[in-house]
């Protein structure tokens, strides 16, 4: 009997990748996983599908599966794309706007400061993408609900691949002003506030330069020379 499912150990995967315990090339072994979560194999192979279907691993046949490295080009891809999905929800959301959905945001933000303040890494991860997740949910639209998910999955494989800072990005401050515009009806402020949020989180990564290179355990151990 499997005790967690399928969704709960790609949440602890994911969450593995995004505070960059696992790094982008790690080999994920089918009989590892199964003996580290307790579960069967023909569990661990729904998980493996579900990272993938999410972008945070890639299959090879007969080498396995590996957390995904993604490359400069598919880090702007992104942000390319969360930059029009997000412009699109705050259009939908503006009109659907009640006190309740506004005091859900607040206290959403809320909660994100204790985490800054606390450091927590692991809540200020999934807060941080769950401001925008929740803001595409209360717009009423499945589709754009749908892409957010998968967008916000591959937001943070990029940004552990290529931040800068051991600090993850999304700060409680301009979600914050984003909210303040919302709650004012403003849908020009608004946007404008999302579009700057989102530069900022792109800019914090290095895009430019090479990323880390991956270290096998030969390299690592081996004496150099
Ligand atoms: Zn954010």
């Amino acid at each position: 009997m499997d005790s967690l499912t399928a969704e709960q150990i790609a949440e602890r995967i994911w969450l593995s990748i995004a505070e960059r315990r696992l790094r982008p090339g790690v080999r994920l072994k089918e009989t590892e996983l199964a003996e580290v979560f307790g579960v069967s194999r023909a569990r661990v192979r729904q998980v493996l599908a579900i990272l993938a279907r999410e972008g945070l691993i890639t299959s090879e046949v007969n080498k396995g599966a590996f957390v995904a490295e993604p490359g400069v080009e598919d880090a702007r891809d992104i942000f390319h794309v969360r930059r029009t999905v997000e412009q699109r929800v705050l259009e939908r959301l503006i009109d659907r706007l009640d006190d309740e959905k506004v005091a859900t945001i607040r206290d959403h933000v809320e909660q994100e400061r204790v985490a800054n303040t606390q450091n927590d890494q692991r809540a200020i991860i999934k807060l941080s993408g769950g401001f925008h997740q929740m803001l595409a949910d209360m717009s009423d639209a499945e589709f754009l609900s749908r892409l957010m998910r998968d967008l916000i999955s591959r937001s943070s494989l990029i940004t552990a691949a290529f931040r800068n800072s051991d600090q993850y990005n999304c700060g409680p401050d301009e979600h914050d002003e984003i909210l303040l515009h919302l709650q004012n009806g403003d849908l020009k402020q608004a946007k404008k506030a999302m579009a700057h949020h989102l530069d900022h989180v792109e800019k914090e990564l290095r895009l430019s330069g090479e990323r880390d290179s991956i270290r096998s355990l030969k390299d690592v151990l081996l004496p150099q020379g």
